[in-house]
């Protein structure tokens, strides 16, 4: 686990709003879990990209930062099976599904943020939501200090809404999503925006 005091979130939030972290773990791997030292649900922030987060604060929160990264894929004669480390980029995963040929993510393509915080607010657009693809979620518990495999109905996933934002939130740490997505596949263009700008489907 990296450890860095002081640490400037200025660049690590949307908003570039200049705060200072008194400390900054950055985890890089599951064995730095269990380094996690016990802290007060109140003084400590989970932070992915910083796209949704907004500090109000020159002094900013204990941070912990999930940067796991890593990403594996899996077929059987239907779907790919992708699972992907929390701390990878979300459009870059989209971007690298699609340039394999794995599709289903593209309506997501752009949304910023890391994959770890697509399963909090069950990320969407375009007629399309993360909850659609996602059939595992595994979560670091703070209390008992184990992973838990989390299955899409356990998430409570709803419209930008889950488990991660309510009951579990800044209880654990994602680290691990797993996507099912169909081999036999149709763009999803129901969207009204998209039907209204007549945009084919070998556009994507
Ligand atoms: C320009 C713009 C466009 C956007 N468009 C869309 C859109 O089309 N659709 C949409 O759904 N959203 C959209 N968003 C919102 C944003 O993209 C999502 O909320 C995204 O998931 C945030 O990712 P992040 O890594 O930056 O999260 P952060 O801002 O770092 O964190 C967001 C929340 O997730 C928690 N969190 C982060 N990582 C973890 C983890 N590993 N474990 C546990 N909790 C964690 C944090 O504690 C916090 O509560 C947009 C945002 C911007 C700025």
């Amino acid at each position: 686990m990296e450890l860095i005091k002081q640490f400037s979130l200025q660049h690590n939030n949307s908003f570039n709003i200049k705060t200072v972290s008194p400390i900054l773990y950055q985890l890089n791997s599951l064995r730095d879990l269990s380094e996690i030292p016990d802290l007060d649900a109140e003084c400590f922030y989970i932070l992915g990209e910083g796209t949704n987060s907004l500090f109000v604060d020159t002094i900013a929160p204990v941070i912990i930062k999930p940067a796991f990264k890593g990403i594996s894929i899996s077929e059987n004669d239907t779907n790919y099976i992708v699972n992907v480390a929390s701390g990878e980029n979300w459009h870059d995963l989209v971007t690298s599904c699609v340039q394999k040929g794995i599709n289903g993510l593209e309506n997501l393509a752009l949304i910023p943020g890391s994959v770890g915080a697509a399963p909090v607010q069950n990320i969407g657009a375009y007629g399309v939501e993360f909850s659609d693809f996602c059939i595992q979620v595994n979560w670091y518990d703070f209390s008992s200090k184990t992973i838990k495999c989390l299955n899409s109905r356990d998430c409570l996933f709803g419209y930008r809404e889950s488990i991660f934002k309510n009951e579990f939130f800044n209880k654990g740490i994602i680290t691990e999503v797993s996507l099912s997505l169909p081999k036999i596949w149709q763009p999803k263009l129901s969207y009204l925006w998209l039907t209204g700008f007549r945009i084919e489907p070998k556009c994507f």
